[in-house]
């Protein structure tokens, strides 16, 4: 079991829901966690506020994933700061929904830019760091639409299933050396993303969800934590979260 205690973790988009939920889990087990956010900087400041008032090491760095530059200055900034980088945490990802008819060029680039070509920004970057960690970790936050499809949901749909064929195809590139590459599919989690569906359509995808409930952030983190501490010998691995929706 590794030891997490003083190990240096960056979560993307990680200071609101599902990323905040993973913010939270990592430094209550001892991680030094740069939480990276673009746009959210109250939310990061508040919980960086409250985490280090709790005695955790944290720290905020604000980047748009989906730019390189800023992806490898994210980086940069967590060894200045942390000196080390043991676990990557490839959370950050965006919706727009439209069915194909009406979506535009735009819609369709931003959400791969955000969802997908950010992982390459950010694991490309930390890479060199990561293979000097005796327990190196790149998780990849895809989800259920990525294995099953979503209407009105293309462009989502082929980021996270491209970040399924990513997590397996650098797990074996990756396999002799320390770190491991996996991927978390999360179902429908009680998040402000899930909370912009219309409630009629919210209602009906609860009601396709064996276990009948939305999935709440800290059970994804409490997969990342298993990943993390536990996972030595699980890699290019779909971990899936779901309630049973997905099997
Ligand atoms: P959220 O909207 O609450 O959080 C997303 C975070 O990503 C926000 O903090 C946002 O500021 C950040 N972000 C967006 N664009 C960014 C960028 N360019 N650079 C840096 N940060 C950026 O959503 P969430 O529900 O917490 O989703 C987290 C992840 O989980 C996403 O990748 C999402 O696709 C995935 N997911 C969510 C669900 C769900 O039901 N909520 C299900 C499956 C997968």
């Amino acid at each position: 079991m590794v030891n997490l205690n003083e190990k240096v973790a960056i979560v993307t988009g990680g200071a609101k829901g599902i990323g905040q939920a993973i913010t939270r889990e990592l430094a209550k087990h001892g991680v030094k966690v740069v939480v990276n956010y673009n746009s959210s900087v109250g939310s990061a400041e508040k919980l960086i506020a409250e985490l280090k008032e709790a005695g955790s090491e944290v720290y905020a760095v604000q980047a748009d994933v989906s730019n390189l530059e800023q992806s490898r200055k994210l980086v940069e900034e967590t060894i200045n700061h942390f000196g080390r980088l043991d676990i990557l945490i490839n959370n950050a990802g965006i919706t727009r929904d439209k069915t194909f008819k009406k979506l535009s060029e735009e819609d369709w680039r931003t959400v791969i830019d955000v969802n997908l070509n950010s992982v390459y920004n950010t694991s490309s970057a930390a890479l060199p760091h990561l293979l000097e960690s005796d327990a190196g970790r790149i998780i990849n936050i895809s989800s259920i639409i990525g294995q099953f499809g979503g209407f009105g949901q293309t462009n989502y749909a082929a980021a996270k299933a491209g970040l399924i064929g990513y997590t397996k195809s650098l797990a074996l590139e990756l396999a002799k050396s320390s770190v491991t590459v996996n991927a978390i599919c999360p179902g429908y989690i009680e998040t402000e993303m899930v909370k912009e569906i219309p409630e009629d359509i919210r209602e009906k995808l609860i009601s396709k969800v064996p276990q009948r409930r939305l999935g709440q952030p800290e059970e994804i983190a409490r997969g990342i934590i298993y990943l993390c501490q536990d996972g030595d010998y699980i890699t290019g691995q779909q971990l899936n979260i779901n309630g049973g929706i997905y099997m």
